[in-house]
């Protein structure tokens, strides 16, 4: 039976491979990752399936979605590479997290379907004494990790990035040999890419952009930038650790999560980055982004993680804030009326906000884990959803809201009336 609810597919732009004539600006969410480890964080299955699927409808070139060697993530993992393959996770790439140990990547090659991995560990002095305690030096870690890389590349993994944890901190910020040391070994031994991490937000706009640059001269591979907000630089730290790569004529590849989710103080906040990117100073004209980008899908996403994670939308967030296009005072408010221009860089309507959101009140009829029949077939013919076999989606229905925790949604209905065996599966 067809599904009357569209194309299952997510975007419909082709994947670009990245150009060596012009570098590119893309982007790695680390929602399903970095915000879903983060202290007091937990979301469904279903939830983290519905964020890729939002992030592939965005244009988001890659997901980290999952942690490949932790056995509860399991089910998940082979669920979303399967709704990969079906169409409804594609084009974006499903990527895991381990880290660089040969045990671990083979462990993650068990995922026949996993292509993409990135493998993590620290290269700073102070995690290399406070972790091993002795037993490893910054050489063993440089052995370590090429003995895991080559071990990725054995198994036939398509992307391999290196994660250099803790990087702004290792060494002193103006001595970069050993992270170029490092980085050249990971790229001898077949590594795709280098993910430059201030794990705890350390840098300044002004480091940030100095040693990506000169660490993306030195080994001439793309460079992932991944920034905490510790210190509050986590969006403008991205930015600038990514100019410097693009002016050393090589691609970036910005890690952000929804909301600004993430360990502490949280990530990059993906929509302002992509903000920064489209309307901030010297870069408006510059079309470094990725053109899959579609910013409409904001207003939807951060929306929805605020709905499976509880953390409400601050008001005063970039672009999807309750108060984000919001004027009052005389001078703001006479001009708004006369011209758009006067008081905002972008519009509601750039990022998909609807005019008028749904009330909250008034006759509603919703479906959870005490609903029947009669209850689930009026919302599906409401939404144009159709299902081959009633009785296994209430089932499936019953059990995802008991696991989330509350009335589903109606992408959530789609996906479980369109893909019962994957979600059975996944829940
Ligand atoms: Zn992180």
């Amino acid at each position: 039976m067809v599904i009357s609810q569209g194309k299952m597919r997510c975007n419909k732009k082709e994947v670009k491979p990245f150009r060596a004539d012009k570098p590119r600006v893309y982007l790695l969410d680390v929602t399903n990752r970095d915000g879903a480890q983060s202290y007091g964080t937990r979301m469904g299955y279903i939830e983290r399936t519905i964020i890729n699927r939002y992030l592939c409808e965005m244009g988001i070139d890659q997901s980290e979605f999952s942690f490949p060697v932790v056995p509860l993530e399991e089910n998940y993992i082979i669920s979303n590479l399967e709704l990969a393959k079906l169409g409804y996770l594609s084009p974006i790439k499903l990527s895991g997290w381990i880290r660089a140990t040969p045990d671990d990547v083979e462990k993650a090659a068990k995922f026949k379907d996993l292509k993409h991995i990135n493998l993590s560990i620290s290269t700073s002095d102070v995690m290399i004494k406070g972790k091993f305690k002795g037993r490893k030096n910054e050489k063993d870690i440089i052995d370590q990790m090429v003995e895991s890389v080559k071990r990725a590349k054995e198994l036939g993994f398509e992307t391999i990035g290196v994660n250099a944890e803790d990087a702004s901190r290792t060494r002193h910020w103006k001595d970069q040999s050993y992270l170029e040391e490092f980085s050249l070994a990971a790229k001898d031994a077949g590594a795709d890419r280098i993910r430059y991490c201030d794990t705890l937000g350390f840098d300044r706009s002004f480091s940030i952009y100095n040693r990506v640059k000169q660490l993306a001269e030195k080994i001439k591979l793309p460079i992932e930038v991944h920034c905490h907000n510790d210190t509050g630089f986590a969006i403008a730290n991205s930015i600038e650790g990514t100019m410097g790569a693009i002016h050393a004529n090589v691609d970036a590849i910005i890690n952000t999560t929804i909301n600004g989710l993430g360990e502490r103080a949280g990530n990059a906040d993906l929509v302002s980055v992509i903000l920064s990117l489209k309307y901030s100073s010297g870069l408006q004209n510059e079309d470094i982004l990725d053109p899959k980008i579609n910013l409409k899908t904001s207003w939807k996403i951060c929306h929805y993680v605020s709905l499976a994670t509880g953390i409400p939308i601050p008001p005063n967030q970039p672009g999807v804030g309750s108060k984000a296009h919001s004027h009052e005072s005389g001078i703001h408010a006479d001009g708004m009326l006369k011209s758009y221009d006067t008081y905002e860089l972008y519009g509601p309507d750039d990022l998909g906000i609807p005019a008028k959101v749904e009330s909250e009140s008034g006759r509603r009829i919703g479906v959870g884990t005490f609903s029947g029949r009669s209850a689930l077939r009026h919302v599906l013919e409401k939404n144009d959803i159709e299902t081959k076999d009633i009785d296994e989606t209430l089932d499936l229905v019953q059990r995802a809201s008991y696991d989330v925790k509350r009335t589903l949604i109606t992408d959530e209905l789609k996906l479980i009336a369109k893909y019962p065996q994957q979600v059975r599966r996944m829940i």
